[in-house]
């Protein structure tokens, strides 16, 4: 599918085609040996950044774990991030020696003290700025509701610290076209007014496993490319 008709229509993944190469390279990297390697609740104790990185982001709920579970094939990885104590925090986890895939933790929490909230803004804040290792932030966005108000402080973070995001859409296997397509619109609308937004989107659903290799692929261009 193409984007929505304009010059700032969103490219819509899938079902757009990507190059069987490409969607082969995501496969062999996805395939490889993933594992965690540090845990940071604050910004002092984030890990030195070895290689380069890509971050997951999202409200809680959005589905941020399935998917890092559906593109990983472990389910130890999100587990990991879910674990009491751990939730609060950054996770870092090694793909093959290649790439460092991390998951922030969810913000939105309706029943969050303003405390949570402060602590997770400094932590968020203080990994985007100083992280020069960072290509891209894929923030996950529910396909029935779109972008929210809630989401908004992070995609201002984003554009302020310079750091392209890109937006994946999740469980679109619970999204009918006729409500897919005004949110959309309203993407197509907000997209550019954001520094920082990369215009392609990726429509995805972990349940379903649609839209999985599209995404291993946009996300194996920034690894270290596999030795011959
Ligand atoms: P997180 O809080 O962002 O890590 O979200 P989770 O991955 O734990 O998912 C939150 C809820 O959404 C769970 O009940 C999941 O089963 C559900 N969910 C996640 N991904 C999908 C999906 O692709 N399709 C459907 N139908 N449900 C999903």
């Amino acid at each position: 599918m193409t984007g929505l008709p304009g010059s700032a229509s969103p490219t819509i993944h899938p079902p757009r085609q990507i190059d069987p190469g490409r969607l082969e390279v995501g496969r062999r990297l996805f395939a490889q040996q993933s594992e965690f390697i540090a845990g940071a609740a604050q910004p002092s104790t984030l890990p030195p950044d070895r290689l380069p990185e890509i971050a997951f982001a999202g409200r809680s709920n959005v589905g941020k774990s399935s998917l890092i579970n559906a593109l990983t094939g472990r389910r130890m990885l999100a587990r990991i991030s879910n674990t009491p104590g751990r939730t609060r925090q950054i996770n870092f986890f090694d793909l093959g020696g290649r790439l460092q895939l991390v998951d922030l933790p969810g913000y939105g929490y309706a029943d969050a003290p303003k405390s949570a909230i402060k602590s997770w803004t400094s932590l968020a804040r203080g990994y985007l700025r100083g992280r020069a290792a960072l290509r891209r932030v894929f923030l996950l966005i529910d396909s029935r509701h779109g972008i929210k108000e809630v989401d908004l402080p992070l995609m201002g973070m984003l554009d302020d610290a310079g750091v392209s995001y890109q937006i994946v859409l999740t469980k679109a296997d619970k999204t009918g076209p006729g409500e897919l397509a005004p949110v959309l619109e309203r993407l197509t609308a907000e997209l550019p007014r954001h520094a920082a937004a990369h215009p392609e989107i990726h429509l995805t659903s972990a349940a379903k496993r649609s839209g999985i290799a599209e995404l291993r692929a946009s996300i194996a261009d920034f690894a270290v490319p596999a030795e011959q």
